[in-house]
């Protein structure tokens, strides 16, 4: 080994090219003898927006407890802690040297959204709209109520909220104080397109407009690339230790990270590159039909929210993408073809089986998660099994955790694997892209997949990440109108098309980027964003 691991090489005996230039210099801060250390801190920067790219469990708490003057770093002295001075000085003449002498002061104040918004409602009693006059600070409470359209949750009990709802309000919550620095760690998740570009445009307003500095970790590339000025990225052994690099170009950044090979840095972090396959939109589905399902309604309450669907078929092996924008009736529609829901208009007594992973993940029962599975399918521990389920969804290492101690993202591969294990005649998958890494997405979608083609099975995948979309479905269904009041389903087309006419829905245009072929969003009015959009080409541009 290099010296560097304290178990096992983390790039599984690739040869390591050479020694990165942070790892022979002083960490930033150590927990203690061979505990965790993080090297290198990200710079935040007045009036910008700095993201950070890289796994979980990688530091990035750390570094941010470090900004915010909380934790106080040791370099790499955890027996003695050399104090604030000395760290100062070991920073002079860097860029984070004034940021550091500010924290030293106690001048730095600083506003955070957590990762798991889910957990608010535990440490939280009341409604949104107690929630939010408490950090009331800029008085900027009604523009952020109206743009991440919070009006009609502002009276209900944060208990209450869905996953999406409580997300929008913890921005809000925290975007609504008036501190020097500001961190958010994930915005996307539960969010729909149009929320994640809203949210991503109230971030650069806040640093433009009031020069403040913004610190998001995030893992939706499309998303982090139109949010960041600069990009950190973080590399390194999960709980072992943690490398923050110099602050990269955003585009850069994402295409170091994506080819696993750190230009500057002259450093390999993977022996893959993750690949942004550019394939021709998928034309057709293999099958014969699986079920055909007539037109449907549903009605909640007095006609509150109404959806209409209209009748398609679903075909054997196909995998069916659906995507709309939240509160339309994606999960409505899923619960009709369950059968844990009555239409009012249409028969869906479907005679179907159906393995379903809800958007929520809330598995927490006190068993270890090897229990968990092993009661599901009696293919679990099978090579087959090992190899198609287990790896890619990186379970190996969680095994032996309870499910109650998981974070988000094992959480949520956890569930990915008890649907797909479960034998059933529809595996339905509820946004599985929710708080995994980019690597780990770009795996779990390719398990899905794999899947779906080597077990002949058929799935359906409602998810806001458009690659995820791209890579994973055969043909698309598209959800539209009017959030929360009517909902419409076409039947299933051609990924071509539905890409068009969601995308359409959302005035929003894509382009391949030319290193990496990842997807990235046109800046609107751009020369190929208008050329895109006269010639009805939103995704697959030629
Ligand atoms: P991230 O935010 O990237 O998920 P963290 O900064 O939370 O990562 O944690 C990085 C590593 O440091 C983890 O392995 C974590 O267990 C470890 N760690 C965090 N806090 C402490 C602490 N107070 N003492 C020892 N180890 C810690
Ligand atoms: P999506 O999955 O697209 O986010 P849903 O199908 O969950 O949308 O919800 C569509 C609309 O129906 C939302 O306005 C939601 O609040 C409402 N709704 C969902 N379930 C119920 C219910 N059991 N009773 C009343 N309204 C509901």
């Amino acid at each position: 080994t290099c010296g560097i691991c304290v178990e096992k090489c983390p790039f599984d005996a690739i040869e390591i090219i050479n020694l990165p230039k942070e790892l022979q210099d002083d960490p930033a801060h150590r927990y203690g003898e061979n505990a965790f250390s993080l090297y290198g801190l990200p710079a935040p920067q007045d009036g910008q927006v700095t993201g950070i790219l890289g796994p979980n469990g990688i530091g990035k708490t750390t570094a941010v407890r470090i900004l915010a003057g909380e934790l106080e770093p040791n370099l790499g002295r955890h027996e003695e802690s050399p104090g604030w001075d000395e760290v100062l000085e070991a920073y002079r003449g860097t860029e984070l040297q004034d940021y550091i002498a500010d924290v030293r002061d106690g001048e730095v104040t600083v506003a955070r959204k957590p990762q798991y918004v889910d957990q608010i409602p535990n440490s939280f009693d009341g409604n949104t709209r107690e929630l939010l006059e408490r950090t009331n600070e800029r008085d900027a409470l009604e523009d952020l109520v109206e743009r991440l359209e919070i009006g009609p949750v502002m009276d209900q009990s944060i208990d209450d909220l869905s996953g999406g709802e409580l997300q929008r309000v913890a921005l809000a919550a925290t975007l609504a104080r008036d501190t020097d620095f500001y961190f958010l760690d994930e915005i996307t998740p539960y969010l729909d397109m149009s929320q994640r570009v809203t949210a991503a445009r109230l971030i650069r307003d806040l640093a433009e407009e009031e020069n403040k500095s913004m610190l998001v970790v995030e893992h939706d590339l499309a998303i982090l690339d139109l949010l960041a000025d600069t990009l950190h990225v973080a590399y390194g052994e999960p709980g072992a230790y943690g490398v923050i690099t110099a602050p990269k170009s955003v585009r850069n950044g994402i295409n170091e990270y994506l080819a696993g090979y750190l230009d500057n840095e002259n450093m390999r972090i993977r022996p893959n590159p993750i690949e942004f396959e550019e394939h021709a939109p998928r034309t057709e589905s293999r099958g014969d039909t699986l079920v055909e399902y007539p037109d449907l309604t549903k009605s909640y309450g007095d006609g509150e929210f109404t959806l209409e669907v209209e009748g398609g078929e679903i075909r054997e092996n196909e995998v069916l993408g659906i995507v709309g924008p939240n509160g339309i009736g994606k999960s409505t529609f899923a619960k009709l073809l369950t059968g844990n829901l009555e239409s009012d208009a249409g028969d869906t007594d479907l005679d179907l089986d159906i393995s379903y992973k809800p958007q929520y993940v809330t598995i927490d029962q006190p068993m270890r998660v090897d229990a968990f599975l092993s009661s599901i399918t009696d293919q679990f521990g099978s090579s087959y099994w090992n190899t198609e389920i287990a790896q890619p969804l990186q379970l190996e290492r969680i095994m032996e955790q309870n499910l109650s101690d998981l974070s988000g993202g094992e959480r949520q591969r956890v569930a990915i694997a008890a649907c797909l294990s479960d034998s059933a005649d529809l595996y339905l998958l509820d946004e599985p892209s929710a708080h995994l890494d980019v690597e780990q997405r770009v795996q779990a979608t390719s398990a899905i997949r794999r899947y779906a083609e080597q077990q002949d099975a058929t799935v359906m995948v409602i998810d806001h990440d458009i690659y995820t979309i791209d890579l994973l479905a055969d043909r698309l269904m598209v959800f539209d109108g009017e959030p929360a009041v009517a909902g419409r389903a076409g039947q299933p087309q051609p990924m071509r098309d539905g890409m068009n006419e969601f995308l359409a829905n959302l005035d929003v245009t894509f382009r391949r980027d030319e290193r990496t072929s990842r997807p990235r969003i046109n800046k609107p009015d751009s020369q190929l964003d208008r050329q895109q959009k006269s010639e009805g080409e939103y995704y697959y541009a030629p």
